[in-house]
Formats: C-alpha cells, sequence, structure tokens
C-alpha cells in the first residue's frame, strides 16, 4: 500500500496541520509505504515573499522530521527537487477541463474572481494530480478541505488511462476520523489555515507557551459559559473541546462532562497543548541549528522520490506519444 500527502510552504505549521494530518502520518509511516512532500510549487499559487518561501521551506521540512517523520522508514521532500512534478502537471492540465477547475471551491475562496489571481491557482488541482500520480499512490490522506481535489484527481487519472492507456493508479481517499478539522480561535467557523491573514486565531506548533496561554483565553466562545459539545451551534466551545480531544485521544463530549466553566476547560487546554507542543519545539531547534544535516536529508529524500516519479513521467510521456530523447 503506497500513501502519499503534501504540506505548502505557506506559512508555519499549526495545529490542525499537525493534529489533522502530519500526527496520523507519524503512525502511518511504521505501516504503508510512506510518500510526504512539502509542496513549494503549490506556494507560489498566492502572492508569496521568496525569503520566507525559503525559510518556511527549510522550516516545514524540519518540522515534520521533528514531529516524527524518518527519512528511514518513509520518503520526504521538497516538490520543486523533482522536476517530473512540473512536467506531469503538463499533462493534467491538457487532461482536465476548465469546467471542472471552475467548479472547485477552494479557488472560488481564495479566487473571489479578482483578475489579478494568479492562473496558477486555478491549474492548482491539475499540479496536485500529478504529485498524487507520479508515485502510484493507492491511498492520499487528506483533511476535509482537500476532499473535492483528491476527487478529480482520481477522475483525471481514469480519463488519463481511458484515453492513453493503463498508467495510473487510480489513488483512494483516506479521511482521518478524529482531528479532521481544527477552527480558527477567533472566527470558528473557518478553518485554521496557515496562509490566513491574522495569526490571532492560530496556535503555531512552535508558539511559545506563554501566547499558547493567550490565545487559548481569548479564543472566541459564546456568553452561555455552559460547556457542551455541539459544532453545528456553538462553534467556538466545541472546537476548544475538539482540539482538548485530539491532543489527549479523549472524546470531545465526554471531556465536556467534566468542566462547569469556559476559563478552566482553556486553563487545562492550554496546559495540554504546551506538553503536547514542547518536544516536538526542541528537536526542530537542534535540526535548525545544523543546516549541513538538514541538507543531506532533503537530498535523500530527493532521490528516493525521483526513482518512481521519473519512472511514471516517462510512461505517461510514451502514453501520450512523446518521442523519448535518445540516451
Ligand atoms: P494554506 O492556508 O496555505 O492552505 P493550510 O493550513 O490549509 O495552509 P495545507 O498545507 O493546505 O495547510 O495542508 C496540510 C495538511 O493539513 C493537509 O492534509 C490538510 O488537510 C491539513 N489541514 C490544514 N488545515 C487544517 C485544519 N484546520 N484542521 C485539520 N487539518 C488541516
Ligand atoms: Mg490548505
Amino acid at each position: 500500500m503506497r500513501v502519499l500527502s503534501g504540506i505548502q510552504p505557506t506559512g508555519q505549521a499549526h495545529i490542525g496541520n499537525y493534529f489533522g494530518a502530519i500526527k496520523s502520518w507519524v503512525a502511518q509511516q511504521e505501516l504503508q509505504d510512506s510518500y510526504f512532500t512539502v509542496v513549494d510549487l503549490h506556494a507560489i499559487t498566492i502572492e508569496h515573499d521568496p525569503k520566507e518561501l525559503y525559510l518556511g521551506t527549510l522550516e516545514l521540512f524540519a518540522t515534520l522530521l521533528a514531529a516524527g517523520l524518518d527519512q528511514d522508514k518513509c520518503t520526504i521532500f521538497v516538490q520543486s527537487h523533482v522536476a517530473a512534478h512540473a512536467n506531469l502537471a503538463w499533462l493534467m492540465e491538457c487532461t482536465v477541463s476548465m469546467g471542472e477547475l471552475n467548479r472547485m471551491t477552494q479557488f472560488k475562496d481564495k479566487g473571489r474572481g479578482s483578475e489579478s489571481v494568479r492562473a496558477g491557482l486555478f491549474t492548482y488541482p491539475a499540479l496536485m494530480a500529478a504529485d498524487v500520480l507520479l508515485y502510484q499512490a493507492d491511498k492520499v490522506p487528506v483533511g476535509d478541505d482537500q476532499k473535492q481535489h483528491l476527487e478529480l484527481t482520481r477522475d483525471l487519472a481514469m480519463r488519463f488511462n481511458r484515453l492513453y492507456g493503463e498508467v495510473f493508479t487510480v489513488p483512494e481517499p483516506s479521511i482521518p476520523t478524529i482531528g479532521a478539522r481544527i477552527m480558527d480561535l477567533s472566527n470558528p467557523t473557518k478553518k485554521m489555515s496557515k496562509s490566513s491573514s491574522s495569526p490571532a486565531g492560530i496556535i503555531y506548533l512552535l508558539e511559545p507557551a506563554d501566547q499558547i496561554k493567550k490565545k487559548i483565553s481569548k479564543a472566541v466562545t459564546d456568553t452561555d459559559n455552559c460547556v457542551e459539545y455541539d459544532p453545528q451551534n456553538r462553534s467556538g466551545i466545541s472546537n476548544l473541546l475538539e482540539i482538548f480531544g485530539v491532543a489527549t485521544g479523549k472524546d470531545p463530549r465526554s471531556i465536556a462532562q467534566s468542566y462547569s466553566s469556559y476559563g478552566a476547560l482553556k486553563n487545562d487546554l492550554t496546559e495540554v497543548l504546551v506538553t503536547n507542543l514542547a518536544p516536538i519545539r526542541d528537536r526542530l531547534n537542534n535540526l535548525l541549528d545544523d543546516k549541513a544535516e538538514l541538507a543531506r536529508l532533503m537530498r535523500m529524500g530527493a532521490e528516493k522520490a525521483e526513482i518512481t516519479a521519473n519512472e511514471t513521467l516517462r510512461r505517461a510521456q510514451d502514453a501520450v506519444g512523446f518521442v523519448p530523447r535518445s540516451q
């Protein structure tokens, strides 16, 4: 069973990324042939600062290692280090239709119909399809927000196979059941996102303890002061219970029963998060101090990824009728 997941270096990793994705990746590397990629090509689909992208890519790669991913158990690589991604993305752009891309809700959300929006944001799902299909992944664990893109990836794989012959494995989505969606603390109807304009609602993996305390204490709730898990009607307090639940492995409803005030819940949640995140922060700081080792680990991942990616790309190029360059 082969599994691929990606994360964008669009900003610092937050607890939504960790509890919704990275934590389950760490468990998964023991069980499945796993590929994890820092998708820097995707990060330039929106306005970006080159220096921040550079540092953010190094930091995110190191964060994956600090969280427990291990280059000897899985393959962790930077997307732009493997040229086959951009190459296969072009074949995918020539497989997908404008109508399909127009229906993607993430483009509607982030693009908002503005004229200056980058064309790459519109064609992003074609690149994502290439990312997954290059590795012949059987499963792609995705949060709610990426479900629609994975559905499109499946359609494109089936269409390509039908048009040109069997080249791609059609991947299945695997949605993590707990921690699937952590919401923004200051706007709990919106998901927590790295690229959000306000950091107040985001708890970063590297957030110092006093900041975690401050952000949790300011988290938006309601005025009822009745601790109850009801995501539909009481999104703020339910989000805090949800975070408490994924961090401790307990059911949010049973956590709710042990608290009679928001203040007490917020205090304990702060404590739980500080304890969970401290070891990751320590390992990350050590890794960032040893740039040569970080570079070695990046090269190792790219070399491993390339073996599979280049083979799939060549098969796809042969299938559409491209003449191979002679050796
Ligand atoms: P961006 O705002 O740049 O899209 P992001 O925070 O949404 O950043 P991604 O890089 O898009 O992060 O996603 C990385 C992984 O984290 C994906 O598997 C995604 O489903 C998951 N993820 C992202 N945000 C959340 C969240 N709030 N709750 C749970 N999982 C999340
Ligand atoms: Mg996202």
